[in-house]
C-alpha cells in the first residue's frame, strides 16, 4: 500500500515579488475544492517566515496589502475541511525589509542548513507556535510536525536534525534521491537509501539511516530520467516564470550558484552531456503530466515487497503554479489514484488526528 501525500509549497515568488492572493489564496482554494472531488487531501507547507512578514505589515500600516487575513483564514479552513498544514521556512524573509514595494530579503539566511543552531531552533520553535496557536482553536489535536526546508537546505544536517528534533518535529520532508546542488545552497543527497521508503536519520548525515533516530526522513519520491520526461507545458512554464522572478542576491550573484565561465566546445560538450545523462525527477504535480505521474507511482509500488508494506510516495507542489491546464492534467492522476482504493490512498503526514495518517505508519520514538 501506498500513502499518496500532496505536499504543497505555499509561498510567493523566491525573490520576493508577487501578490499573496494571486499565488497562494486563490490557486489553493481552487486545488482544495479538485481534491475534494477524489477524496484527496492536501499538504499545505506554509512558509510562516513570509506570513508573519505579511502580518507584521499589516500591523504596522494597518492595511492588509499582503493578504494576511485571507490566508490565516484558509488555512484554518484547510484543517476543517480535514486537509493539513505544516511547517516550510525561507529564514530569509525573518529579517526582510519592506523597501519601495516589495520584500528584500536577508540574503545571509538564506540558506536554511548554514545557519547556526540557536538561530535555527528559534526560527523552527516560532514557525510551530504559529501554526499551533493559528490552528488548533480550529481542531485541538492538530500539531505540527512535519518540516521543508526552503531550497531543500537540509545539508549539513547536523543542526536541522538537532533543531527539529529541539521542536518535537518527527518528519522532515526535503530530501529527494539524486539531487544535488552547488552555490549558496549545496546539497548531495545522492546517497539517500531511498526515493521512496522512510528512514529515521542519525544526527549527523540526512542520508545516513539509524534506528536509534528521532526524526524520520520521508522524502520526495524522485527518479532519475532523460530530459525529454522534463517537456511538459506546465514545466516550461515554471521556467519561464523562475526567470521573470529571478533571485538576485547581491554580491552573491544570482540564483545562488555561480556560473562558471565556458568556450564554445565546452558549452557544446555541456549542453550534449545534459542530453545524454540523467536527471532528478521529482513527483511534482504542478510540472509531471498526470499520466507521468501515473507511471511513477506504478514504478514505485513495484518496489514493495508485499501489499502489506505500507511507504509514502510524496509529491511536491507549489500554489503559484497551479494554473487551468494544470487541472486538466491533474485530474487523470487523482482519478487513477482513487479507483485504486486496494493499492493506494490519499493521506497526510498527520498532526490533526487524522487517520491514514505517516507518523502511525513510521516508528518514531518520542
Ligand atoms: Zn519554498
Amino acid at each position: 500500500m501506498l500513502n499518496v501525500i500532496f505536499t504543497l509549497d505555499y509561498e510567493i515568488h523566491g525573490n520576493g515579488d508577487g501578490c499573496p492572493y494571486e499565488l497562494m489564496v486563490e490557486p489553493t482554494s481552487r486545488m482544495m475544492d479538485l481534491f475534494e472531488r477524489y477524496g484527496a487531501k492536501l499538504t499545505i507547507m506554509a512558509d510562516v517566515a513570509e506570513i508573519l512578514k505579511f502580518k507584521e505589515y499589516k500591523e504596522l500600516f494597518g492595511r492588509d496589502d499582503y493578504h494576511y487575513d485571507a490566508i490565516a483564514a484558509q488555512l484554518q479552513d484547510a484543517i476543517r475541511r480535514v486537509h493539513d498544514v505544516q511547517l516550510h521556512l525561507h529564514a530569509s524573509y525573518f529579517n526582510a525589509q519592506h523597501q519601495n514595494g516589495r520584500w528584500v530579503q536577508d540574503w545571509s539566511e538564506y540558506n536554511f542548513a548554514g545557519l547556526p543552531l540557536a538561530r535555527m531552533t528559534e526560527l523552527v520553535r516560532v514557525g510551530k507556535a504559529y501554526l499551533e496557536n493559528l490552528l488548533q482553536p480550529v481542531s485541538p489535536p492538530y500539531r505540527c510536525v512535519a518540516f521543508r526546508a526552503a531550497n531543500w537546505s537540509v545539508n549539513p544536517a547536523r543542526n536541522v536534525v538537532r533543531a527539529l528534533v529541539h521542536n518535537g518535529i518527527l518528519i522532515e520532508t526535503s530530501v529527494f534521491k539524486y539531487g544535488r546542488r552547488e552555490g549558496i545552497v549545496s546539497f548531495d543527497y545522492s546517497q539517500a537509501p531511498s526515493a521512496l521508503a522512510r528512514w529515521l536519520v542519525g544526527e549527523d548525515d540526512i542520508c545516513r539511516p539509524d534506528p536509534d533516530g528521532r526524526l524520520l526522513e520521508i522524502p520526495i519520491y524522485c527518479e532519475r530520467r532523460w530530459l525529454g520526461a522534463f517537456l511538459t507545458a506546465n514545466r516550461i512554464n515554471r521556467a519561464l516564470q523562475t526567470r521573470a522572478h529571478r533571485i538576485a542576491t547581491g554580491e552573491q550573484g544570482s540564483g545562488g550558484t555561480k556560473p562558471i565561465a565556458k568556450n564554445g566546445w565546452q558549452k557544446l560538450i555541456g549542453q550534449l552531456g545534459m542530453l545524454t545523462t540523467l536527471h532528478p525527477w521529482k513527483a511534482d504535480f504542478n510540472q509531471c503530466t498526470g499520466r507521468q505521474l501515473t507511471g511513477a507511482l506504478r514504478r514505485a509500488s513495484r518496489e514493495l515487497q508485499s501489499r502489506d508494506q505500507l511507504e509514502c510516495f510524496v509529491l511536491i507542489g507549489h500554489s503559484k503554479l497551479f494554473t487551468q491546464a494544470n487541472v486538466k492534467s491533474l485530474e487523470p492522476f487523482l482519478r487513477f489514484v482513487a479507483d485504486h482504493p486496494e493499492d493506494y490512498q490519499f493521506a497526510v503526514f498527520g498532526g490533526a488526528g487524522l487517520r491514514n495518517s505517516a507518523i502511525t505508519v513510521g516508528h518514531v520514538r518520542g
